[in-house]
C-alpha cells in the first residue's frame, strides 16, 4: 500500500491538518520520516514523550508485559495497576487512584466526583463549577465546556450547565464568581494550550483559600504540567498549594495512552461501586509502562536535569531574541516553555513552527502568539544545542522574510 499524506485526506475525518511528512521512526529526541530525513524533537508528542522515543526501559516494560497479560475486565484487578497506584499515592498527596485512558477522561472522572461529593454533602443546589479562560481540559463535552475556549465547545447543542469562567491570575474575577453554590474549581497550575501562563503564587493561594471558605473542591489539571515537566514531579509541589483532586495523563504513559485521577480517601468514598468506570482504564499494559515512567522520572537526576535543561533553553532562546527581537518574553517552567511573540509578530506563531520543520526541528505552538517547547525530559544537551541552531535558522527565515517585505 502506498501510504502518503494524501491518503490522510482520503480516509481520515478532517478534524486535523497534519504536516506533509510522515514520521516512521523515533529514538530519544530524534525522529525520521519516510524519506529518512532526521528531525530533532522539541515537541515530544505535545508533552507526552517524557523520556523521548523508544526509551529502552519502556520498550522492555512494554514487551515484557506484552508477553504476560494485556487486558482484564474491571471484575479483576492486576499487579501493574496496583503497583502504579501505590507509587502514585506514595509520591503525592493522593491516597486513592482512578485509572482512565486519557486526560479528558481523568478530568471527566474528577468533575463527576466533585459533583457527586457536593450532592452527597450539601445537596443539589451546590453544582457550580468554576474554571478559567483559555484553560484546556480535554475534548469530551463536559471537559470542553469546562475549558475556557468557547470555540471548542460551541456548535454541539446544549452544553452541560452550571459552569463559569474566571480570568486566570485575577483573584478578584474569581472571587466575584465563587459562592457556597460552587462545588468545584478546575484549573491548570500552569496553563499549557492557553499560552504557557504560570500562575502567581498569590493567585493560587487565594484560589485555595476561597475554595476552603466555600467548601469547594480544588481540582488541579496536571495533564500537561505533571510527571516531571516543571522540574517537580507535579507542578503543585512547586507552588506550595495542595489540591483536593489531581488529574494526570500525557507524560504518565510516556507515549502509551493512560490517565489517572488522584484524590483523598474522604473524597474518593463518593465514587461508590457502579458510579463510574472505563473498559480499558487500569489495563496491565498501560500501567506497566507508566510504572516504569514514574520510576525513572521521579528521581533527583531527571528532575534536576529538567531545571538544568530549562536554563539551556532559556539562554539559547534569549540569545536568538537578542539578535532577531521577535519575542516579548520566554515563559513557563521546566521543560514546558513558551516563546511569546512581541507585537511585531502577533498571530504568527504557526509561521515559526512551519519554518522550524523546514529546518528539521519539531516544535509546537500554544495559541497564535506562542511558540511552545515540550521536549523529552532527558533530551541530551547536545540535541538542545543543535535544535536551537536549527530554530535560529527558522527565526532568521521568518524575521528575514518580514524585513524583505518592508
Ligand atoms: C492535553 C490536555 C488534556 C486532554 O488530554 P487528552 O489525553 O487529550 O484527553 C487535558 N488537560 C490538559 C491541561 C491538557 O494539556
Amino acid at each position: 500500500m502506498n501510504v502518503t499524506r494524501d491518503l490522510f485526506n482520503e480516509v481520515m475525518v478532517p478534524n486535523y491538518n497534519p504536516a506533509a511528512i510522515i514520521p516512521v521512526k523515533g529514538l530519544g529526541s530524534r525522529l525520521w520520516d519516510q524519506a529518512g530525513t532526521e528531525y530533532i524533537d522539541f515537541a515530544g508528542g505535545i508533552a507526552v514523550n517524557v523520556l523521548g522515543h523508544c526509551h529502552p526501559e519502556l520498550v522492555s516494560a512494554l514487551t515484557e508485559q506484552g508477553q504476560k497479560l494485556w487486558h482484564l475486565s474491571n471484575v479483576l484487578t492486576n499487579e501493574p495497576a496496583l503497583r502504579l497506584a501505590k507509587k502514585l499515592t506514595d509520591a503525592t498527596f493522593g491516597e486513592k487512584v482512578y485509572f482512565a485512558n486519557s486526560g479528558a477522561e481523568a478530568n471527566e472522572a474528577a468533575l463527576k466526583l466533585a459533583r457527586r461529593f457536593a450532592l452527597d454533602h450539601f445537596g443539589a443546589q451546590k453544582d457550580q463549577i468554576i474554571s478559567f479562560k483559555q484553560g484546556f481540559h480535554g475534548r469530551t463535552f463536559f471537559t470542553v465546556t469546562v475549558g475556557g475556549q468557547t470555540a471548542y465547545s460551541d456548535g454541539f447543542g446544549p452544553k452541560p450547565g452550571a459552569i463559569e469562567h474566571a480570568d486566570y491570575n485575577d483573584l478578584a474575577s474569581f472571587e466575584a464568581l465563587i459562592s457556597d453554590k460552587t462545588c468545584a474549581v478546575m484549573m491548570e497550575p500552569l496553563q499549557g494550550e492557553g499560552g504557557i501562563i504560570s500562575p502567581t503564587i498569590d493567585f493560587v493561594k487565594g484560589v485555595r483559600a476561597l475554595c476552603d471558605k466555600h467548601n469547594a473542591l480544588l481540582i488541579f489539571d496536571e495533564v500537561q504540567s505533571g510527571v516531571g515537566r516543571t522540574g517537580e514531579l507535579y507542578a503543585y509541589m512547586g507552588l506550595g498549594v495542595v489540591p483536593d483532586i489531581l488529574t494526570t495523563a500525557k507524560a504518565l504513559g510516556g507515549g502509551f495512552p493512560i490517565g489517572a485521577m488522584l484524590t483523598t480517601t474522604e473524597i474518593a468514598k463518593h465514587l461508590k461501586i457502579g458510579t463510574h468506570g472505563s473498559t480499558y482504564g487500569g489495563n496491565p499494559l498501560g500501567c506497566a509502562i507508566a510504572e516504569k515512567v514514574l520510576d525513572i522520572v521521579n528521581t533527583p537526576e531527571v528532575l534536576n536535569g529538567v531545571k538544568h535543561k530549562e536554563q539551556l533553553f532559556r539562554k539559547g532562546l534569549e540569545a536568538i531574541n537578542d539578535q532577531y527581537h521577535c519575542f516579548e518574553e520566554i515563559r513557563g517552567k521546566g521543560l514546558l516553555l513558551g516563546a511569546a511573540l512581541n507585537k511585531n509578530f502577533t498571530g504568527r506563531a504557526k509561521e515559526f513552527l512551519v519554518a522550524a520543520a523546514e529546518e528539521h526541528l519539531m516544535c509546537l505552538i500554544a495559541g497564535a502568539n506562542v511558540v511552545r517547547f515540550a521536549p523529552s525530559l532527558i533530551i541530551p544537551d547536545e540535541d538542545i544545542q543543535e535544535g536551537l541552531v536549527r530554530f535560529e535558522r527558522a527565526v532568521a527565515k521568518v524575521v528575514g522574510a518580514d524585513v524583505s517585505f518592508k
